[in-house]
């Protein structure tokens, strides 16, 4: 597909503060990497919202006809909330707890993490690493640093020294926007703070105290590494020393998003990444959804109603429609009454997508569909304003109902056109349920196999044996077992 409008699209580049054309470093390709969860636990929706405003944004590049190379990572390992100790750590914390192996826990929550994704119709990015696969890149990265000057070996741990990158002309806090003064002023004085030159400094590799079981060798030792430098090691080796795109949600801005442009710049000369982009914080009932102040749902506890927050269940797509109505830059708080709205928008939306097929062209038009569609890619190729977007597809809404009354005209072409258009937005760029997602499939399962059992009750009171044998056979041939009992037949996969 040819790009629908090259050097239009702004992005808010974090780094400068302001909207900037997004220009690609090779015409027609995009590298982006976002950082991925830390899998000790189940994501919760606030994580969704980051990922899926992430989807979104994939979603648009490639409908403008882009070949992405999207890389979302796995933490695995290293995730160190402060300082290493090995109390701190979430992995080792959540191995005690369920008496599991580290890697049954990663497991356990990697298949929760991709399950939700597709439940939210969120595209699989193009490459997915794991830290723990990338622990020779990582110990390779340290000691280029330590050659380089910016980093030295304390007490088998390895840590960036933040003001001798400073000292090289280099400017620690520019992503951020601190100064290394204030952040002298606002360090803790934490485990391990004697083993370096400088409370800013931040560790690059730690070593392992006897407790720590995730533990790998090292020039330096057995030890594990900072959960920085994963990103830029991954980063770098799928996209190369400097790349399109870097994103997250606005509370990786400092330290962790800072520490990798310091990594990259100190590293390879360059800045690595062109244009940082930050998404907002979704917020429960006006409160920030953290897992540690238990303001938090699970994701899959909004689909199947299983939680005290709300009073019925929503559909995934519902939830997918509630947040593309916020731009990813604005707090986004979910309620009982926001989801309810957001499921009566998006009902009628699908409702006029529908209309769609049976509307008959006419051979004048009496719309303007190309400045309807103008406005379309204006509001996205505005840093991605969905919200606009979405009031842009209510005015097609009206369009339909207009057309269905015959107060309006479409030529056939004009027709295809708003059609196409329409569609593309919805399903393809918003992610909103189509035809193929996974939860659209399984509704259409349930009921196709309900229908089979009404033939099958209906063969059976016909005395037609052979054909309600055949039924139950060839369903259970397919993994779907029916099961005869006093109040009618259930079904199971098996
Ligand atoms: P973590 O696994 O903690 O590294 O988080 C994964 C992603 O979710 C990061 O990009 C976080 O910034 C993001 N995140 C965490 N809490 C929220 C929230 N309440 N709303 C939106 N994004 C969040
Ligand atoms: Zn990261």
């Amino acid at each position: 597909m040819q790009l629908y409008t090259t050097n239009s699209l702004k992005i808010y580049n974090t780094l400068s503060g302001e909207k900037e054309v997004f220009v690609p470093l090779n015409d027609g390709n995009i590298g982006m990497y976002v950082c991925g969860p830390t899998v000790y636990s189940n994501v919760h929706l606030g994580n969704v919202r980051t990922f899926m405003s992430f989807d979104m944004v994939y979603r648009y590049l490639l409908h403008l006809g882009y070949k992405v190379r999207y890389v979302r990572n796995i933490t695995d390992a290293g995730h160190l909330t402060d300082d290493g100790n090995v109390d701190n750590d979430r992995f080792v914390k959540q191995t005690r707890l369920e008496k599991l192996e580290p890697m049954e826990v990663v497991q356990k929550y990697t298949v929760d993490f991709h399950r939700v994704l597709e439940v939210y119709n969120l595209l699989p990015p193009t490459i997915e690493p794991t830290a723990t696969g990338h622990i020779i890149e990582q110990i390779e990265l340290i000691e280029k640093l330590i050659e380089k000057g910016f980093a030295y070996e304390s007490n088998g741990s390895v840590y960036f020294d933040v003001f001798e990158y400073n000292k090289k002309g280099l400017n620690y806090g520019e992503l951020s926007n601190r100064n290394i003064e204030e952040l002298f002023a606002n360090t803790r004085d934490l485990d391990g703070q004697n083993e370096k030159k400088n409370p800013q400094d931040f560790a690059l590799w730690k070593n392992a105290s006897p407790a720590h079981i995730m533990r790998w060798n090292s020039p330096w030792g057995e030890g594990f590494p900072g959960w920085h430098l994963e990103c830029t090691a991954m980063s770098t080796k799928y996209l190369g020393e400097r790349f399109d795109i870097h994103g997250g949600g606005m509370d990786l801005k400092f330290p962790h998003h800072e520490c990798e442009v310091a990594q990259g710049k100190a590293c390879n000369d360059i800045t690595p990444v062109n244009y940082w982009m930050h998404t907002n914080m979704l917020t429960m009932n006006g409160l920030r959804m953290s897992k540690s102040t238990g303001n938090y749902i699970l994701p899959m506890q909004l689909v199947n109603g299983d939680n005290d927050f709300f009073e019925k269940k929503f559909q995934s797509s519902v939830v997918r429609f509630c947040f593309m109505q916020a731009h990813y830059r604005s707090v986004l708080d979910i309620s009982n009454e926001a989801m309810i709205a957001a499921e009566k928008g998006y009902n009628r939306l699908v409702e006029a997508i529908k209309q769609l097929d049976s509307i008959k062209a006419s051979t004048i038009s009496t719309l303007n569909v190309a400045a309807w569609k103008n406005s379309c890619y204006e509001a996205m190729n505005d840093d991605l304003n969905t919200p606009i977007l979405i009031a842009n597809l209510f005015e097609g809404v009206r369009f339909v109902n207009l057309l269905k009354e015959n107060s309006v005209t479409l030529t056939a072409t004009d027709l295809e056109d708003f059609s196409k258009t329409i569609k593309a937005f919805v399903f393809d760029v918003l992610g909103l349920a189509s035809e193929t997602s996974s939860e659209g499939n399984l509704e259409k399962v349930t009921g196709l196999v309900e229908l089979l059992i009404e033939m099958r009750n209906t063969a059976r009171a016909n005395k037609d044996f052979a054909m309600s044998d055949q039924i139950r056979d060839q369903l259970l041939a397919l993994g779907i077992q029916l099961k005869d009992g006093k109040d009618g037949t259930e079904f199971s996969m098996v």
